[in-house]
């Protein structure tokens, strides 16, 4: 029996998220017994990694045509790659490809489906994931009872540890109707920036209490430093003080960097939204009961102007 897990690469590189689809795949099966299987499009400049992190089997499709995003074609591969790894649970990590067809592959092979999942599974008392709802503002702890299981992952259910499997690689011909490939990708537009704010590990965000965009370096030279992304509040990028691409939130971009710093920020639910599954998150505010400290994991309650410039020659010198 094995755990399943789709590797998705960027820039011929399999993505940390499919490292930590990975992991999550390891502690399902260091628990309930078998191997990690995993299927990969291409072939990836780090495709050692796979084996690194947890995967036993590698399956390699050469087949060009998987480069493009299409739903079904996924779905029957994966779904053959079930059959032939004797798999019972799917591990997806959270992506524009897997959000397309985490619920059709469930409801081909018949099987039970989590998406949003936040932590690695409880086993005390069966198979119980704690995923994200109501666009990140609750949470909610589901069992999975059908045999069969398909998990979609955020960002940071899992540590991606090195924690070695077989890395077994075999070649992947999964039969797909041509109808399959149903998509062609007629251009790529990359939003711009040093570091894209989705995939940061680092995201420093700022608020209306900056005051007004004259003062975004504060933001920007600490971002800087520490190699993070910038973010912002709604109403920043309703003013057009930052681009819109930077809006975070519920109507915005959800991140799940592993540090999070709220400046100026007051913490509204719409904003915590998009926030929520950071792994740790700092709020720097001058107003001590303003609602980011309640979810913050660290907080100082002082005025951004004189705060951000010390803490930003501070971490120049770590
Ligand atoms: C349907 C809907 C969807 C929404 N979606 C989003 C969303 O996706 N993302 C989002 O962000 N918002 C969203 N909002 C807006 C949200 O409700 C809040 O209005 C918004 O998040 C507030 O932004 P802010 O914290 O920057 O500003 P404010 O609420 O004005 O807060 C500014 C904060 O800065 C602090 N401050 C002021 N001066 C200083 C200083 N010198 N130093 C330190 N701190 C200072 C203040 O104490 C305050 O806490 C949405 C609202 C609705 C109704």
């Amino acid at each position: 029996m094995s755990v399943l897990v789709l590797l998705e690469t960027t820039d011929n590189q399999i993505k940390k998220s499919s490292l930590e689809a990975l992991a999550f795949a390891k502690h399902v099966a260091g628990n309930l017994g078998g191997k990690v299987s995993a299927v990969l499009a291409g072939n990836p400049s780090n495709l050692s990694e796979a084996a690194l992190f947890g995967a036993d089997l590698i399956l390699q499709i050469s087949d060009p045509r998987f480069s493009q995003a299409d739903a079904r074609a996924f779905a029957e591969s994966l779904l053959q790659a079930a059959g032939e790894t004797q798999s019972k649970t799917v591990v997806l990590a959270k992506s524009a490809l897997t959000d397309s067809f985490a619920a059709l592959l469930a409801a081909m092979w018949k099987a039970g489906a989590a998406t949003n999942v936040v932590s690695l599974p409880d086993f005390s008392n069966g198979f119980v994931v704690k995923r994200s709802i109501f666009t990140g503002k609750a949470f909610e702890f589901v069992k999975l009872t059908a045999e069969r299981k398909v998990i979609s992952i955020k960002k940071n259910a899992a540590e991606a540890v090195p924690n070695a499997g077989a890395g077994e690689i075999k070649a992947f011909s999964p039969q797909v109707s041509a109808k399959a490939f149903a998509l062609q990708t007629i251009s790529t537009e990359k939003a711009t920036g040093e570091v894209l704010l989705p995939d940061a590990e680092i995201v420093v965000s700022g608020g209306r209490g900056l005051k007004g965009p004259e003062n975004w370096n504060l933001i920007t030279d600490m971002a800087k430093v520490l190699g993070a992304a910038t973010g912002c509040s709604k109403p920043v990028s309703d003013l057009h003080w930052r681009p819109h691409h930077e809006h975070v939130g519920q109507t915005g971009i959800k991140v799940s960097p592993n540090l999070y710093f709220a400046i100026g920020i007051s913490g509204a639910i719409q904003h915590v939204a998009g926030i929520s599954s950071s792994k740790v998150i700092v709020a720097i505010n001058k107003d001590p009961e303003a609602p980011i400290f309640k979810v913050a994991n660290y907080g100082i309650v002082g005025d951004a102007f004189s705060v951000v410039p010390q803490l930003t020659e501070a971490l120049k010198n770590i």
